[in-house]
């Protein structure tokens, strides 16, 4: 298939690497973190926050999105980008993961899926084609198959290798049938595949070359980060990530902590996305390059140093811990601003600093001092 995509590999320390992303609303430069825009906007936080941090895509929520506001009001402001005034690159999932997630009010068949829209009980059916014509009307910038995202367990049942072998077999299938509308759209943008599979290696590697035979502009890795014990995560990407080949975009879905990431990175990963730093910044909890701080902690009742001496975000430069700690528990809504634009700049400002390491061939070395550094939880 030809379009925009054009995915340019700059240079590389043992297996990370520094790339350039050319999409539609822009560059990227990878690795990259995308923050997680769900309804159209990034929660708690304004365009000009993101752009202070230095945010050069977001993601958006398919799913969401056609439930409210519906995809008429978005097509009358001639995509996404228009509506949330967002003109840098938007990813958006397929709306498959959040129809899944409705469990028993969802029926999977050969064609689609048919569920219970959560908003008012209208019966709706989402199908690989249907989600890509909402995807061309939201105009991303990269748009994802519409797949099957097989999940670890169910209840306190492990998918077995025959569930999973099964899934993913549907998931090829509707992998097909997402690139053919796809193209029946004239859509310019571009098109990434997800490997599914499981914790089973063969299926993995059936899905990859299932997904090259077909022929995407980027490939993530899904179905990982759904509840499976943590040394699958790590096995099952030092597995996938060296079978996708270098010259596509390597993106890793939903995952994760800062460790995660930088993990992922020494395996070749590019992009990532994930709802922890936003999430948890409404809850109170915030990343620092010297641990994790549950702000609501009463030892912080009267520490008047800022959040991070580290950090040159627009919070830590501000606000002692003190007064964030008050914000908390009075639960003020600048508490979940504040706490964002700190979370997601640590997020950004890591993913810098790594493409800095790797340009300067010293990955190992800042990978070593950073999770050292992570480790000391000496706030
Ligand atoms: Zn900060």
């Amino acid at each position: 298939m030809t379009n925009n995509l054009n995915f340019k590999i700059i240079n590389t320390d043992g297996r990370a690497r520094n790339g350039l992303l050319h999409l539609n609303h822009g560059t990227l430069k990878t690795p990259t973190f995308m923050p997680v825009g769900t309804g159209g906007c990034v929660k708690a936080m304004l365009k000009r926050d993101l752009e202070e941090i230095g945010a050069h895509i977001i993601l958006g929520n398919t799913f969401h999105l056609w439930m409210r506001p519906g995809i008429d009001i978005i097509n009358h402001h001639e995509g996404l980008h228009n509506f949330i005034k967002w003109q840098k690159p938007i990813l958006t999932d397929s709306g498959g993961f959040q129809v899944f997630s409705l469990k028993e009010l969802c029926k999977i068949t050969e064609e689609g899926v048919r569920f219970s829209s959560p908003i008012n009980g209208s019966k709706l059916f989402l199908t690989p084609e249907k989600s890509i014509q909402i995807q061309s009307i939201l105009n991303s910038d990269i748009t994802m198959i519409f797949d099957e995202c097989t999940p670890y367990q169910i209840g306190s049942h492990i998918i077995n290798r025959e569930e999973a072998r099964s899934s993913m077999h549907l998931s090829l299938r509707w992998a097909k049938r997402s690139l053919d509308e796809f193209k029946r759209q004239e859509n310019k943008n571009s098109m990434f595949g997800i490997v599914q599979g499981g914790i089973y290696e063969d299926l993995r590697e059936e899905s990859i070359n299932g997904l090259l035979d077909i022929g995407f502009n980027g490939y993530a890795i899904g179905g990982l980060s759904v509840g499976e014990p943590k040394e699958y995560l790590h096995k099952i990407l030092e597995f996938v990530s060296p079978k996708i080949p270098d010259n596509f975009p390597k993106y890793l879905m939903g995952v994760g902590t800062p460790e995660d990431i930088v993990n992922a990175v020494s395996n070749g990963i590019d992009m990532f996305d994930c709802v922890m730093p936003t999430r948890n910044a409404r809850n109170g909890w915030l990343f620092t390059r010297y641990g994790n701080i549950k702000i609501k902690n009463s030892r912080y009742k009267n520490d008047t140093n800022g959040l991070d001496p580290t950090c040159a975000c627009y919070t830590c430069r501000n606000f002692t811990r003190s007064y964030l700690h008050h914000l908390q528990i009075t639960k003020e809504i600048n508490s979940s601003i504040l706490n964002t634009i700190h979370n997601l700049h640590f997020y950004l400002n890591m993913m810098k600093e790594i493409r800095e390491s790797i340009n300067e061939k010293k990955f190992d070395i800042w990978k070593n001092n950073f999770l050292e550094d992570r480790s000391s939880n000496s706030y």
